[in-house]
């Protein structure tokens, strides 16, 4: 049985734009809302289901990607953006009003993602941004109150749509985390 996944995926995945190069995200507030433009192409978009990542109301997973943290930059009522949780590692600058993850930032300069922020590319009315191309932390959904009998048929929605599901993030993050991890603790010894 197919299983409703996320709005931007759940009638079947956008193909990425060659040549395609950023536009504005903009929070759900109908007032000034808050705006982030990111002026380069995103990488490594997936559909993400733990706990921590902002989704949209009603869908069982977050959709986000990586751009290089030069590339963003609020242009528009930064004053309504808070941190959600100053001591996570991903520093989720949200929106105060109407509670949209804008954009999260790494801190640590020895975290294997420093450099890289994370957005949720469907706040922009552009099209053509990098496609969803799997799907991290996917038994994550039972924290958040998803059925554990229902994950046969989640997976088997992500198969077909061409999102391979992984409980982890995909190999060739959990390549790069590590690699990082080989090459600090070489530096340390
Ligand atoms: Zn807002
Ligand atoms: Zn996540």
């Amino acid at each position: 049985m197919k299983v409703l996944i996320h709005p931007q995926v759940d009638n079947g995945i956008v193909a990425s734009l060659e040549g395609f190069s950023g536009g504005t995200l903009a929070c759900q507030c109908q007032h000034n809302p808050v705006e982030v433009s990111v002026t380069a192409q995103t990488a490594h978009n997936h559909v993400c289901g733990c706990s921590k990542c902002w989704k949209p109301d009603g869908a069982l997973f977050a959709q986000i990607a990586v751009v290089s943290r030069d590339n963003v930059q609020v242009a528009k009522n930064a004053d309504k953006l808070a941190i959600v949780d100053e001591s996570a590692a991903i520093q989720r600058h949200a929106c105060k009003e109407c509670g949209t993850h804008m954009y999260g930032r790494i801190e640590n300069t020895g975290h294997p993602f420093y450099g890289l922020d994370f957005v949720h590319t469907e706040l922009s009315s552009q099209q053509g941004w990098s496609q969803p191309e799997f799907a991290a932390f996917v038994s994550s959904i039972i924290e958040a109150g998803a059925a554990p009998e229902s994950m046969a048929d989640v997976r088997q929605t992500l198969k077909d749509l061409g999102l391979e599901p992984y409980d982890c993030l995909s190999p060739v993050l959990m390549d790069a985390i590590a690699a990082h991890i080989a090459t600090h603790s070489e530096k340390s010894a």
